[in-house]
């Protein structure tokens, strides 16, 4: 049966109070506080596992308390509520101090949905679940160093063998790709075609054979 909109606020307030301690906001004041203005900051790998861990616990008891993906379909694991359900809940969790949610970002904000929307049936079962669990990582392999705005320029190819397709090129820029376990990559699969068309997406697992992950360091000595 579906909750109320306060049932359902009930229901996550008691999850929050179980699991999360309410942030305290410290009031703001000139002068005072940290001068860190580092964008894409750079961690230790131990502190950006810490990170990467603290974040996939808390994705995997909001997914046991059915909070995981609250519009998603049931029948892949979803609670199948109206997005404002979802709006009560990240409100509501705005209050409490929980792990750093971002690098779900790409999993969760363009991977997932876009599964969703164009996936086989293989792949709605294989990932969606897994992907809300925070269990999978997902990043977005699409720019490459001739490809970026203009994306359609992209030269990464997909070539059929058999039943598999062989993948060879070069991205750049892909988020999170050293600790991801997938990406979105799009590579040229018809190179007839005009360069707007023969481009198809793929769901590539980080740990295909042949594939390198290296750091793209930054000026603020951040890495991409
Ligand atoms: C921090 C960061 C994270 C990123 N993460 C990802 C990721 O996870 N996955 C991924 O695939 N990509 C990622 N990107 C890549 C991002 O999508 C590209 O940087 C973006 O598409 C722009 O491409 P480019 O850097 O090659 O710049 P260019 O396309 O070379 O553009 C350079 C400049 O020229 C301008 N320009 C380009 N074309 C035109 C035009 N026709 N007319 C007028 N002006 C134009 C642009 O506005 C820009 O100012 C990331 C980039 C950054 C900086």
């Amino acid at each position: 049966m579906t909750p109320t909109l306060d049932e359902f606020a009930a229901e996550a307030q008691a999850f929050l109070d179980a699991n999360a301690e309410r942030a305290v906001r410290d009031e703001f004041t000139w002068g005072i506080g940290s001068d860190e203005i580092t964008v894409y900051a750079e961690k230790s790998p131990a502190e950006e596992e810490a990170a990467v861990v603290a974040a996939k616990l808390w994705r995997a008891k909001m997914w046991e308390a059915g909070l995981g993906w609250i519009t998603g379909p049931p029948e892949y694991g979803g609670r199948g509520l109206d997005p404002l359900y979802e709006r009560v809940y990240l409100d509501l969790e705005a209050g409490y101090r929980v792990p750093s949610q971002t690098m779900f970002g790409s999993s969760l904000g363009v991977v997932a949905p876009t599964i969703l929307a164009h996936g086989s049936d293989w792949l709605k079962e294989q990932y969606l679940a897994r992907l809300h669990q925070g269990e999978v990582l997902a990043c977005q392999l699409l720019s490459e160093p001739g490809a970026g705005s203009d994306l359609a320029s992209l030269s990464t190819r997909a070539t059929a063998d058999g039943d598999q397709w062989v993948i060879n090129g070069q991205k750049v820029w892909s988020s999170r790709a050293h600790f991801s376990d997938i990406g979105l990559l799009l590579a040229r699969t018809d190179t007839d075609a005009p360069k707007h068309q023969g481009i198809t997406a793929f769901i590539y697992p980080l740990d295909t054979p042949g594939t390198e992950v290296r750091p793209l360091r930054q000026m603020t000595g951040g890495a991409e």
